[in-house]
């Protein structure tokens, strides 16, 4: 039975929350100094149905930056707007099996996939109009059912250090994946890595990606259910870093984490849910959110082939 005035869902998660607040392996990214100054401590988990109940424990109204997050978000608008046959022709959908910021293409000279840097700048070229990234604050805005904005200081640091981005840019530039200046792309990068969120908003996102695009909360369209299909299988095969196959087989559910500490996760048709826990393992995953998620997996049997 519940505590009183609590839903049984929120015992359960607040029992999850409780089970791995003692974990404190891993370390804060701290390639930039706002990342690097965050409380290590935050943890949240956040669940929303398919029909727009949404449900947190701990810090779910903390703010922090979307980071890799947003990958699958942009890649959904610039399927929108260019549509399936150029963006395949300019972003392969292949696990990359080398790290996220590598400068590497696949031997059709494209970028290996949308979730690794290369192919998230090129995706991020391909948005349409004189100031995409208008395009895509209020395409995320779409997702999280409200206006989102950027974290000014992180998008700073983002865009002093980027150098590494840059020449992705530069290299997407010489071999065709990018039309245009590098900078618009990589600008509409940094800004989209930079925009702030709490775990409730990216549980949300991860319903409205549940709901084959449809915003369980607000009712709007956020992306065609095509392109839905093609963000969630480039999710499944390549969303964790190089620990997609790990996570495939551990948690067997499409998701995408960032190096802010989030990790959301989509159960098409029913369930979007986010864990922030900023200490990450070694590959870059939250150490927090992918052991809620292996837990959350293993008790609701949400495995995509319900293994045991
Ligand atoms: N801004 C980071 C970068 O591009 C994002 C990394 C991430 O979340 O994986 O290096």
């Amino acid at each position: 039975p519940s505590r009183a005035g609590r839903l049984p869902v929120e015992d359960y998660l607040d029992g999850v929350h409780r089970r791995f607040l003692g974990l404190r392996d891993g370390a804060v990214a701290d390639y930039i100094p706002p990342l690097g100054a965050v409380d290590p401590e935050q943890f949240a988990i956040a669940v929303a149905t398919t029909d727009g109940q949404v449900y947190g424990v701990g810090d779910v109204g903390n703010a922090f930056t979307l980071q890799s997050v947003s990958k699958p978000f942009t890649y959904g608008l610039a399927l929108e707007d260019r549509g399936l046959a150029e963006v395949r022709a300019r972003i392969g959908v292949e696990p990359s099996g080398d790290a996220f910021n590598s400068i590497s293409l696949d031997a059709a000279g494209r970028p290996k996939n949308p979730m690794i840097n290369a192919g998230a700048i090129a995706a991020a070229g391909l948005v349409e109009g004189d100031d995409p990234f208008a395009r895509v604050l209020a395409s995320y805005g779409r997702w999280a059912g409200r206006p989102l904005e950027v974290d000014e200081e992180v998008y700073a640091a983002e865009r002093e250090t980027g150098h590494r981005n840059r020449a992705i840019g530069h290299m997407l530039r010489a071999v065709g994946s990018l039309d245009g200046d590098p900078e618009r792309a990589l600008d509409v990068y940094f800004r989209q890595c930079s925009v702030a969120v709490t775990c409730s908003d990216l549980a949300v996102m991860a319903a409205t990606l549940a709901a084959r695009g449809l915003n369980p909360l607000t009712g709007e369209q956020a992306l065609g259910d095509a392109s839905v299909n093609q963000v969630l299988s480039v999710m499944t095969t390549c969303g964790m870093y190089d620990a997609a196959g790990e996570w495939l087989v551990g948690v067997g559910i499409p998701a995408k984490s960032g190096v802010s500490g989030a990790v959301i996760g989509v159960l098409p048709g029913q369930l979007g849910i986010a864990v922030f826990s900023p200490r990450l393992d070694p590959v870059g995953n939250s150490t927090r959110g992918v052991a809620v998620f292996r837990q959350l997996s293993k008790d609701l049997r949400l495995h995509f082939v319900h293994t045991p």
